[in-house]
């Protein structure tokens, strides 16, 4: 049988766009979901409280041992991810025209607004009233509250330093509120927003058939379309026909999956990125913390957006509510920890090939490292952005660590853009050369920002879904 749309994966690139999907079309429908992994509902994740190893893949293909962290089971890594949902910036849309370096994407902030509400709705997200981007309703959820250490920042930095807007729960509502505990990679009380929780009605549709244990290896090709996806399903080879498909494997198997099938786009594979970051560990003199309602509670912008983008990458900072406490005795409570996260220029020498381990064929993620953009970025804030955060706050000292291995944010391999010859997308998500191939996810992000990317990769799986219901149903 022959079905209208063929999706890979059940994470938030497919999950939002299935959702829009669904609710946009009226006609018959005939949806083929592919889940390379397993189901574990949440109740059984809860009790192992670990992902068990053949799911958490920890893909360590460099010598700089970067990680890239893809969880291959029903909802991917939602069932894992912290749920911090900030927007991008206006002036992320368009580096190069703003700064000369870097790429713009082909849409920009105006275009992509609707569908922030709209992710934001779906995901419930709690936040602030005042925003560092534009925002002209208020959130779901009422904003988190800050920690005694925040709360001194923010009196610091009154123009900068915002509650980070986030898809986990400040007040009961369709999930529970969120209790502050911090080990949100598996939320005990199912309060961050996940696929199981938010979207599994969306796989008992009628209109759509899910297969788990299913891996897409190769998409089968005649011309400028696709035809139809050979995927291993309990380990059996067999093929299924589509008018359309939509890869949302990720920034690291979309790709895999791409090259696979003879895909020969230039910039297929090239450009992985993601944020990196570094961590302060602060140790408060006389300042007792951790009264947060939230694990992560704000996001500061004073190193983010300006002219000094022309020279080194925006920084973002974010602060954490997750108690950490001292040894000595009556400062159990005075510590607080800040991360500064640097956004990244997709370069080619970081690239996705394939390759064949103990005859298995597998992604393999070519990474030589950030850009000196970024370099100069992190640089810049080890040597005096710091000391600018903290100089006026109540600290005894502190400690800033080595790059951290990752920011679990892979991005960039099927960068979208109007020229076919830079880019593997279009601005619909739509394969420049195959007219009825879309990919969805992280990876179509020109640049990387140093805001986090599911809230924008979500959103922009509903616009495509919008854009494709109405071109091709
Ligand atoms: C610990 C952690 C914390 C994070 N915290 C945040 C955060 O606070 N904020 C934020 O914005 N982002 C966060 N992230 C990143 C976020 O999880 C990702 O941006 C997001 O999950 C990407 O969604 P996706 O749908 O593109 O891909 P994924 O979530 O990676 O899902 C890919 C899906 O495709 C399936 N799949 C893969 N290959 C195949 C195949 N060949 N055939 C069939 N199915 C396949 C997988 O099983 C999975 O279902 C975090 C990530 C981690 C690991
Ligand atoms: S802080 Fe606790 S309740 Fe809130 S999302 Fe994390 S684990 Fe869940």
């Amino acid at each position: 049988m022959k079905y209208n749309v063929i999706l890979v994966g059940t994470s938030f690139a497919s999950s939002f766009f299935l959702h829009r999907l669904l609710q946009q079309t009226t006609k018959p429908l005939n949806v083929l979901v592919l889940e390379r992994g397993p189901l574990i509902p949440h109740g059984e994740q809860v009790q192992k409280r670990r992902l068990p190893d053949a799911i958490k893949q920890h893909l360590v293909f460099d010598e700089r041992k970067h990680r890239w962290i893809t969880n291959v089971m029903f909802g991917g890594n939602s069932n894992c991810w912290f749920g911090c949902t900030p927007r991008m910036l206006p002036n992320d849309f368009k580096l190069r025209q703003t700064y000369g370096v870097g790429y713009d994407w082909p849409l920009d902030y105006a275009t992509l607004e609707p569908y922030y509400y709209a992710a934001e709705d779906l995901m419930s997200v709690a936040g602030p009233d005042i925003t560092p981007f534009p925002k002209a309703r208020p959130y779901p959820q009422p904003p988190h509250l800050l920690n005694d250490f925040d709360k001194a920042i923010a009196q610091q930095f009154p123009d900068s330093f915002f509650v980070l807007p986030t898809a986990r729960a400040r007040v009961n509502g369709p999930r529970p509120a969120c209790c502050a505990s911090g080990v949100c990679s598996i939320c005990p009380i199912d309060s961050k927003f996940t696929v199981l929780n938010g979207f599994r009605d969306l796989y008992t549709d009628p209109r759509v058939t899910l297969k788990m244990n299913s891996q897409a290896v190769r998409i089968k090709f005649n011309g400028a379309q696709a035809e139809g996806i050979y995927a291993l399903c309990d380990g059996k080879e067999e093929y299924f026909a589509a008018d359309a498909i939509a890869l949302g494997a990720n920034a690291v198997y979309n790709p895999q999956i791409l090259l696979k099938s003879g895909d020969t786009s230039p910039l297929l594979g090239k450009g992985i990125n993601e944020q990196m970051s570094f961590t302060v560990d602060i140790f408060l003199d006389g300042l007792n913390n951790y009264q947060g309602s939230t694990s992560l509670t704000g996001h500061g912008y004073m190193f983010y957006d300006g002219a000094h983008r022309a020279e080194r990458a925006a920084c973002m900072v974010e602060t954490s509510n997750i108690p950490i406490l001292r040894p000595e005795l009556g400062k159990w409570t005075q510590r607080g920890r800040v991360k500064f996260i640097f956004e990244d220029i997709p370069q080619d020498k970081n690239f996705i090939s394939i390759t064949n381990l103990n005859g298995t064929e597998k992604a393999l993620v070519n990474y030589q490292g950030h850009s000196d953009y970024t370099q100069k970025g992190i640089d810049f804030a080890r040597d005096t952005g710091v000391n600018q955060l903290l100089q006026n706050l109540p600290v005894e000292r502190y400690h800033i660590s080595e790059l951290n291995k990752t920011e679990a944010h892979a991005l960039g391999t099927q960068r979208m853009g109007d020229d076919p010859a830079t880019s593997v997308v279009d601005r619909n998500l739509v394969h420049h050369r195959y007219r009825n191939l879309l990919c969805l996810g992280s990876g179509v992000f020109p640049s990387s920002a140093p805001a986090n990317p599911t809230l924008t990769l979500s959103a922009l799986s509903l616009r495509a879904a919008d854009f494709f219901a109405q071109e091709a149903l």
